[in-house]
């Protein structure tokens, strides 16, 4: 049969290329039996790729002081009641000596963009994290800076590099950011690197305000055109101090969804089940694994600034140790039948031929 006279949830079914108007389709008639028939297929997709290992990226959030001023965010610059705190060196040293002691092959660096630490600084730490810890992945999620910059950082060691595009519509992306922002920048740094050589994620919130279907299904076109190594996507939660503390948070039955449909248009992606997921339901990771996620990202922070780097309300495991985390991780992971590894859990696919 062509592929044209099929109904959008055939043509994802069986690996067709989606148009704008199946994704919107397939966003506009969310069933219970549509999810769960999409879910299975991803898990299917998912174990096919990398079977029923899960990687765990240890997550050190550095710094939680922000120029930026996203409407969303937690640590947005007018966040007035935000207790801010940036790491040394030595502590990002040592949050890595214990995570590589726990299994940890690869650390995720996140801030805010903290002008303190300039690119020169950055420069100087990935070096020495890639020299202490060489059979490890750095993963840089520091938000937006010149393609040279991206450069000299790749060149000393950074490997990945997490930088949502957190809307593919320009509408949609003015409404929820300050007018000094510019979205045709935040692309343009996922394309430099790319081409740079790094293994990227971009993403999105799930439920941000003024996201439609429309936006959501250009985020989806956006994702099926790009081919990230990596997608995170959670929930939007309101956070306190924002222009959007009063709106409503995400579902996680709209994310679970987005989980499968994005392990369906790209079955090799490297995808995580992430905090906010885990913060919206006690057991948002564990469905997020069943959906399609293969990834889990475990905070590495010391538990003395876990509670001030709050992207939003209420978010989980502020007040454990980083073993703990782990451990509770791992065994969430096995009562569902997967199994965390240490590895540094690299793209399987074909895109990046430089690493
Ligand atoms: N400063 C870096 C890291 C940002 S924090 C950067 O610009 O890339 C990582 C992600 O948290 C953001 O990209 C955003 O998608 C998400 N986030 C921020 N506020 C949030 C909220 N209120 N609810 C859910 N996710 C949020």
């Amino acid at each position: 049969m062509y592929a044209t006279l099929l109904n959008a949830e055939e043509r994802i079914l069986q690996g067709h290329r989606l148009s704008l108007a199946d994704f919107s389709e397939l966003l506009e008639q969310r069933t219970p039996e549509r999810q769960k028939r999409l879910a299975d297929h991803a898990v299917l997709l998912r174990k096919q790729y990398y079977g029923t290992d899960i990687f765990v990226r240890g997550l050190i959030e550095f710094s939680n002081y922000c120029k930026n001023n996203c409407l969303y965010c937690g640590i947005r610059r007018d966040a007035r009641q935000v207790d801010r705190y940036r790491l040394s060196e030595e502590e990002i040293l040592s949050c890595c000596r214990s995570g590589y002691e726990l299994g940890y092959r690869t650390f995720v660096l996140q801030s805010g963009e903290d002008v303190i630490y300039t690119p020169d600084r950055m420069e100087r730490l990935i070096r020495l994290i890639h020299e202490t810890y060489p059979d490890c992945a750095i993963t840089l999620s520091v938000g937006e800076y010149s393609r040279e910059v991206y450069a000299r950082w790749r060149e000393v060691g950074a490997t990945r590099y997490l930088l949502r595009h957190e809307t593919a519509d320009p509408a949609h992306y003015r409404r929820i950011h300050p007018p000094e922002m510019s979205f045709d920048n935040r692309m343009r740094c996922l394309r430099d690197l790319k081409e740079l050589g790094y293994q990227v994620g971009c993403g999105m919130m799930v439920g941000s305000p003024f996201q439609t279907a429309k936006t959501l299904a250009e985020d989806l076109l956006f994702i099926q055109d790009f081919r990230p190594h990596m997608v995170g996507i959670g929930p939007f939660i309101p956070a306190q101090g924002t222009p959007f503390s009063g709106e409503r948070a995400g579902t996680l039955d709209m994310t679970l969804y987005l989980l499968s449909i994005i392990r369906l248009i790209h079955p090799t992606v490297l995808l995580p089940a992430t905090t906010a997921l885990g913060t919206i339901d006690p057991r948002g990771r564990e469905k997020g694994i069943l959906s399609g996620a293969n990834v889990i990202m475990p905070n590495l922070s010391p538990v003395s600034v876990r509670e001030k780097y709050k992207l939003y309300d209420n978010k989980i495991c502020t007040g454990e140790e980083a073993a703990e985390c782990k451990n509770c991780l791992s065994a969430r992971m096995e009562s569902i039948g997967y199994h965390v590894v240490v590895s540094r859990g690299d793209y399987c696919g074909t895109e990046n031929q430089h690493d």
